[in-house]
């Protein structure tokens, strides 16, 4: 991996407006609560499994930060790693939220090489956007036709589905013919390649052509939570067609265990109300939110996944599983358990068979007093684990000791099949203490027998699981350049001695020369390196990660204090120096020969002039950012 500048110690100008007309606590908010903690934000960080929340959101830096897994970077940053998106990708993202025009691409590439464009991965990925979203417009506009989507609109109309929501939910139809598709893909002149890619069309048996996948069917897009269509439901319109449900297969964009149908148009009102209600169809989350019922979501075809879980823990507190009967009950409580056992959430089960006839949400909501039926479901919903201890306590009966014992040890092999190793100990002790009470089997027998299980298992403990812990602590010198991020000004009172502590050749190659490079350019460009700046000029997200991390770990030891800044700073100058002594570099560094960039004049990589002139350059600075008020008292001679 090659690092370099964006460009030549310039901003990206783009870059600069998107960021500029971007609110970094709008763009991470919509996909985790954020919780307000003086002039920052707090929420659980999407990048590692986070039980506290750990991820801060700073929006007068407009930046984001980790402190557990390292994490951080500006918004761009954000939505590559969360979106895993490409540079390009991502700006496009950002730039259409804002209602910001790009530079035409190719105007673009030439005045400024953006790095890491994106590979062929990510081309495919564009390109599979692209095929999906046209396919929805298409879809949308066979429901409206008057001879191609009327079997559609009679089964929409049928199902009691309003406009509104068939609007809101972008419904659409697949006429019944095999390529109703493939001649608009090639009225336009469109490649099909993507539309195959992402399932619309495939190949035919002979290997000549291709033919529409989706043909006479109600389609529901799925979105993703930038509301783009990563995949299609469709469902059978006439009731011979196999099968009823019809989804795109998985694709580059699309992993339908961790998709949930309506989360785009749901988040809102989940995370308003901190708790999601999930279905277990397209329909009956359509149904919930046509009776008001609007953070109702769906999962594709599965049981709650563990992925889904972890989307829905950063929205809300509790997690709602709406059920249509018993038959499914039972399973459902050992999934919704193996859920709660992983990730720390609070999982219920709403079973609505037992407060109504109706044989779904949807048929229920249709009915007169529907709406009051579910709201009493849903607020009535159960923890899962009460069912398992429900079937324990009637395996119990009036058992004996060594029957009592079997029961735990049987019932201590499903939840450690279930993944009860996952559990934190709080809520391990309290499944033990209840497991007690239930079957009056001594607390140290079943915590004995949880023990030799996982042992037996080798189940990794929870500690084991826990995120990564951060990175070897830092240098001295890498801890100057997180001072330097906190203020610029300090650079004011670097002496000559001192100076060469910052020169980007110091540094080990890789992120931290880099960001020795970025502040180093941006002094000569006579910008004060702030960590916003250096952001600015860092493209690759594990760049702006790094630079992230030294600011915040500086500005957390100093409590972000002028004094105690100043203080670090001193300090870890002398550090720097005292190894450079013992390493002996000083001396080579006062020899003539050494001379590993002899032009005065920046090049083309932003790399520091040498030793001399660069001190000349920081002297320049120095007098001319004088006037900077976040300047501190001056410690060395100018
Ligand atoms: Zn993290």
């Amino acid at each position: 991996m090659t690092f370099s500048l964006s460009n030549t110690g310039a901003f990206n100008d783009d870059k600069r407006r998107v960021l500029d007309a971007t609110d970094i606590v709008r763009v991470i908010g919509d996909h985790l609560a954020l919780k307000q903690k003086g002039r920052e934000y707090v929420g659980l960080c999407p990048f590692h499994d986070d039980h506290t929340p750990s991820m801060s959101v700073v929006p007068h830096k407009q930046i984001f930060h980790c402190f557990s897994c390292g994490t951080g970077g500006d918004a761009l940053s954000f939505v590559m790693k969360y979106h895993k998106m490409g540079f390009r990708e991502a700006m496009e993202h950002l730039a259409e939220r804002a209602g910001i025009k790009l530079a035409p691409r190719s105007e673009r590439r030439a005045s400024s090489p953006i790095p890491h464009e994106p590979g062929a991965a990510i081309v495919e990925r564009s390109a599979l956007i692209a095929a999906n979203a046209t396919a929805a417009t298409f879809f949308r506009a066979i429901l409206n036709h008057p001879e191609h989507g009327a079997a559609a609109r009679a089964l929409v109309e049928r199902r009691g589905i309003s406009p509104e929501m068939a609007a809101g939910f972008e419904i659409g139809a697949s006429p019944d013919m095999w390529d109703g598709l493939l001649r608009t893909i090639q009225s336009k002149g469109m490649e099909t390649t993507p539309f195959r890619a992402a399932g619309l069309l495939k190949t035919r048996d002979t290997g000549a052509g291709c033919y529409d996948s989706f043909r006479n069917r109600l389609i529901f897009p799925i979105h993703d939570q930038l509301g783009r269509v990563i995949a299609f439901g469709g469902r059978r319109i006439d009731d011979e067609d196999e099968p009823k449900y019809l989804n795109s297969p998985e694709s580059e964009l699309f992993n339908k265990s961790a998709t949930l149908y309506g989360l785009q148009q749901a988040a809102q009102e989940i995370r308003r109300t901190r708790r999601a209600i999930v279905c277990e169809g397209y329909m009956d989350a359509i149904a919930c939110h046509q009776a008001g019922v609007t953070s109702a979501v769906a999962t594709l075809g599965t049981a709650l996944t563990i992925d889904n879980a972890r989307i829905l823990r950063r929205l809300c507190d509790r997690v709602v599983l709406l059920f249509d009967g018993d038959a499914a009950g039972q399973k459902a409580a050992e999934r919704a358990v193996e859920v709660f056992f992983a990730e720390p959430v609070d999982v219920r089960i709403a079973m609505l068979s037992a407060a109504t006839d109706a044989k779904d949400p949807d048929e229920l909501l249709k009915r007169e007093g529907g709406r009051a039926i579910l709201d009493d479901v849903i607020a009535k919903a159960v923890d899962p684990l009460d069912l398992l201890f429900a079937r324990v306590r009637d395996r119990i009966g009036d058992q004996g000791v060594s029957g009592r014992s079997r029961v735990v040890g049987e019932f201590l092999d499903q939840l450690t099949g279930l993944g009860l190793h996952r559990a934190d100990t709080i809520r391990q002790q309290l499944i033990v203490k209840r497991l007690a009470q239930i079957t009056g089997v001594e607390w140290g027998a079943i915590t004995g027998e949880l023990q030799a299980r996982r042992a037996r298992r080798r189940i990794p403990s929870a500690q084991e699981n826990a995120a990564p812990l951060r990175s070897v602590p830092l240098t001295a010198r890498e801890h100057l350049l997180g001072c330097v991020l906190n203020d610029p000004g300090l650079l004011h009172s670097l002496t000559e001695d001192q100076s060469p502590m910052l020169d980007p050749e110091g540094y080990s190659d890789g992120p931290m020369q880099e960001v020795a490079r970025a502040i180093a350019a941006l002094v000569v460009d006579e910008h004060p390196p702030t960590l916003e700046a250096v952001l600015g000029v860092l493209d690759d997200p594990e760049l702006q990660q790094c630079a992230t991390r030294l600011a915040r770990e500086v500005e957390r030891m100093t409590g972000a204090d002028a004094d105690l800044l100043h203080h670090h700073w001193r300090d870890r100058l002398r550090d720097a120096l005292g190894d450079e002594v013992r390493s002996g570099r000083a001396l080579a560094r006062a020899a003539p020969s050494r001379s590993h960039n002899d032009s005065s004049e920046k090049n083309a990589t932003g790399t520091m002039p040498d030793s001399l002139s660069r001190l000349t350059t920081l002297r320049d600075v120095r007098q001319r950012m004088g006037t900077d008020t976040r300047a501190v008292p001056r410690a060395g001679p100018v």
